[in-house]
């Protein structure tokens, strides 16, 4: 049946996904936009956004997420909560399956986001948005004069402490080896900065502090020792890199080594035409709401005129 094919499908509900369902929605293209795993995606981890433009007190991430979606549903696009768990792009219309149930679909726009990889400690998960952070673009403002700790040995943790110097007293590298997998040209520029400290061969065993007060110190492990020793800091950001959350395409759309989707430069075109592409899931540079809402945006307009060029 006709009515069973969907003209548009929209993998992801953060901020690439509901801006791409915005458009197509006021396009009349009666999106359906499928939710993933993480409702909302990863501003619903944070606290306070700031940096959001339209948002001149700030607000908080998961309200900003419910905003969007607010305003998305008004145009009447349809929502499905669950994951998709398999893709056929080999077949048109394309087929999604969810929750047992096959989705067809004309074209498929993916904004399934990225994970940042995180340690895994119980103390990690319960202060996340309370002096901890996998963002400092995003968090480092809340830190002006105060310490930092960094976790991390590669180019986003050299670039996440270089950033926070802007704010904080001091940023403190922890990595768990004593050789930098950082690239040498943000190494240098890590090491030059007198703000920058490290403390090698170490872990973070435990984040201490409360929701409300924040965070007011690391135990850390030295790994050849063994020993543990307690370090004074405000804030932890976690720049242990991240993951593109693209593995259900594997084997049928282009991706670079680590996984992030490749797009047509300056579009959201994938090598599969009629799926597009857009968001953290593409972004491995600047991850940021509003750089994946634009995305989102631009993967809207490319759907609809291909859409369109077909005759659909
Ligand atoms: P990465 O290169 O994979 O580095 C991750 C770092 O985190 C490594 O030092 C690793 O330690 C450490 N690590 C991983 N898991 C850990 C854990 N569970 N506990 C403690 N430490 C852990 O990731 P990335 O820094 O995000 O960079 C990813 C890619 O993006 C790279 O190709 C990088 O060059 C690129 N990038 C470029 C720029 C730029 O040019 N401006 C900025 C950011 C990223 P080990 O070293 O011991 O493995």
């Amino acid at each position: 049946m006709a009515d069973d094919i969907n003209k548009v499908v929209i993998l992801g509900s953060g901020p690439a996904g509901l801006t791409a369902a915005l458009y197509t929605a006021r396009a009349n293209l009666n999106p359906l936009l499928i939710e993933g795993h993480e409702p909302g995606g990863q501003l619903t981890i944070t606290t306070e956004v700031e940096n959001y433009p339209g948002f001149e007190h700030g607000i908080q991430g998961p309200e900003m997420m419910d905003v969007f979606r607010r305003q998305v549903t008004r145009f009447g696009t349809r929502f499905m909560s669950g994951a998709v768990t398999e893709v056929r792009f080999g077949t048109r219309p394309f087929e999604l399956v969810a929750d047992d149930k096959v989705i067809k679909a004309d074209s498929v726009i993916i904004a399934t986001g990225a994970t940042a990889k995180l340690l895994g400690i119980e103390s990690e998960k319960r202060l996340m948005g309370y002096g901890v952070s996998a963002c400092a673009t995003c968090d480092g403002a809340f830190f002006k004069n105060k310490d930092a700790i960094v976790v991390g040995g590669g180019d986003t943790a050299m670039e996440e402490a270089t950033f926070l110097t802007r704010f904080v007293n001091k940023a403190t590298v922890v990595h768990r080896r004593d050789t930098l997998r950082a690239s040498k040209i943000m190494q240098d520029r890590a090491r030059k900065n007198p703000k920058i400290g490290f403390i090698w061969d170490s872990a973070i065993e435990e984040i201490l502090g409360e929701q409300k007060a924040g965070v007011s110190a690391v135990k850390l492990k030295n790994l050849k020792t063994g020993k543990i020793t307690e370090h004074k800091t405000d804030s932890v950001f976690v720049a242990i890199g991240h993951n593109p959350n693209s593995a259900l395409f594997k084997g049928q759309l282009e991706m670079d080594e680590i996984g992030y989707l490749k797009v047509k430069p300056g579009s959201t075109y994938t090598n599969i035409e009629g799926v597009f592409a857009c968001g953290d899931v593409v972004d491995s540079v600047y991850r940021q709401a509003v750089t994946a809402a634009g995305t989102g945006c631009m993967a809207a307009i490319d759907a609809e005129r291909w859409l369109e060029a077909r005759g659909e």
